[in-house]
């Protein structure tokens, strides 16, 4: 039979999976070692302690061979008890979702959302926007029972491409006085956008693998807090094997109490190594950087972008809204067959009505351009008119704006 394989490496485009490094690809086929001997501990403190600092917390990590969901499940579970109130905020799919699990475990989550429709796209203003701090502190102050035990929000909402202002909520929690715990789903924020768990006083993080880690799909995070570890001595949902107290426990000695993935902890040593020598600010810089270079293009495309408030446009990827009457799924599909790039699916709310393109991790302004161009291409095969080339802004964008580092476009 012909082999299939396409020619020339895929263009994996999508704000998640990111392309994994060559690098790390290797640093993960080694071979699989005892978790229970020598060298596994210090494979195991190694991550533990390099993964502190991409949270940039003194605290600990607990850290799950799963995806991000299962990280979802594991802030609500170790916090929180049967019915408990639970404050979260609309800003798209993700945080649909995880509000979605909160009633499917048994709490009472109050979902608070920017109302109306936008008049130029259709779209739902909320989806367009980030978490609104006023209105978070608004219902905490009318909380006066403290019966709210939880505000969880997404960091960056990778349905839309908003980040949202943590420091901003947490602010919002301390001037309504009310102790409900912050809970960050920063998934696709953590490596990529800025992100301090300490300094901006979350009690629970949520993280994974595949996106600003530059690892494949398959282990997922809890950065915790000394108020969080507390909360997860009382809570009553039902826990085991998320439950935090056994596998800090076992940390300490660079142990999980069960078989951890070995070889993706191989590729997340490897991984930060590489991000911890690059230094946080260099890579938040530079997907600032690379946001800013795909914004232009979409601008010069006459295309909305996606994200409304230019505050909070996320660096880890650009929602591109196609023109009404082109499905965004259509021309997905189409770019996919012809140019083996892969773009975001427009999801939810908003599916039909938009792509994503991801510019995190393992990019740079060449395989950037490269995918603009196959965005461009599809523009043409599919007869949807631009204003101008988004290649060609693009190109002058990233030709004006050298990166601070040569090479670490
Ligand atoms: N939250 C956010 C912000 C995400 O981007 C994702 C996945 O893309 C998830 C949660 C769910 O994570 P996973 O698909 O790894 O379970």
């Amino acid at each position: 039979a012909l082999d299939q394989h396409p020619s020339g490496r895929h263009f994996l485009q999508i704000p998640g999976p990111s392309p994994v490094p060559d690098r790390i690809l290797r640093a993960m086929s080694l071979p699989t070692i005892d978790h229970r001997g020598p060298e596994f501990a210090v494979l195991g403190k190694t991550v533990l302690d390099g993964i502190g600092r991409v949270f940039q917390t003194r605290h600990p990590v607990a850290i799950y061979p799963a995806s991000g969901t299962g990280a979802w499940e594991a802030a609500l579970v170790n916090v929180l008890s049967p019915g408990d109130a639970v404050l979260m905020f609309e800003t798209g799919h993700f945080a649909s979702l995880w509000h979605r699990m909160a009633l499917r475990l048994g709490l009472a989550p109050e979902f608070l959302s920017v109302k109306g429709t936008d008049s130029d796209t259709g779209l739902p203003n909320a989806w367009r926007r980030g978490v609104d701090a006023g209105l978070i502190e608004e219902r905490l102050v009318a909380d006066r029972e403290h019966a709210i035990k939880a505000v969880c929000v997404v960091h960056n909402e990778t349905s839309t491409g908003v980040t949202s202002d943590i420091a901003a909520v947490r602010r919002a929690i301390d001037a309504a006085r009310h102790p409900a715990l912050l809970m960050v789903d920063t998934i696709s924020g953590l490596a990529s956008a800025d992100y301090r768990h300490d300094e901006w006083g979350v009690d629970v993080a949520v993280s994974g693998s595949q996106k600003g880690l530059m690892l494949p799909p398959g282990i997922s995070f809890n950065a915790l807090s000394p108020r969080a570890l507390e909360a997860s001595k009382s809570a009553r949902l039902p826990k085991a094997f998320w439950a935090w107290d056994e596998i800090v426990e076992m940390n300490r000695g660079g142990y999980w109490p069960y078989t951890p993935n070995t070889n993706l902890l191989y590729g997340l040593a490897e991984s930060l190594e590489m991000i911890l020598g690059q230094g946080l600010e260099a890579i938040f810089a530079r997907h600032q950087r690379w946001a800013a270079g795909v914004r232009t293009a979409v601008k010069a495309w006459g295309l909305p972008i996606q994200c409304a408030d230019p505050a909070v446009y996320s660096p880890v990827l650009t929602g591109v809204v196609t023109p009404v009457g082109v499905d965004a799924d259509a021309l997905r599909k189409l770019i996919h067959d012809r140019f083996d790039l892969s773009l975001g699916t427009g999801l939810g709310k908003v599916r039909g009505r938009m792509f994503r393109i991801g510019h995190l991790g393992d990019c740079n302004d060449l395989t950037l351009v490269a995918a603009l161009a196959g965005v461009e291409m599809g523009f043409r095969l599919a007869g949807v008119a631009t204003a101008a080339s988004g290649v060609e802004a693009a190109m002058a964008y990233f030709a004006a704006h050298p990166a601070a580092t040569p090479l670490q476009s």
